[in-house]
């Protein structure tokens, strides 16, 4: 498990193409769906809003 303050990585599904994809949620820049080039991630404040289905924390 990771700790607190610590990123984790996310196994996300793209919403425009169903596209699979790891981001991290503490990105330090944005992310984007390597498909269709939709956001996916982006840096809030140290963590990261997602913009898209997380499916699974890949540990
Ligand atoms: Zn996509």
């Amino acid at each position: 498990m990771a700790s607190k303050g610590e990123g984790v990585f996310l196994k996300v599904k793209c919403f425009d193409c169903d596209n699979e994809q790891i981001v991290f949620n503490r990105a330090a820049s944005t992310v984007q769906c390597i498909i269709c080039g939709k956001t996916l991630v982006k840096p809030k404040g140290g963590k990261s809003e997602v913009f898209a289905n997380v499916i699974e924390v890949v540990k």
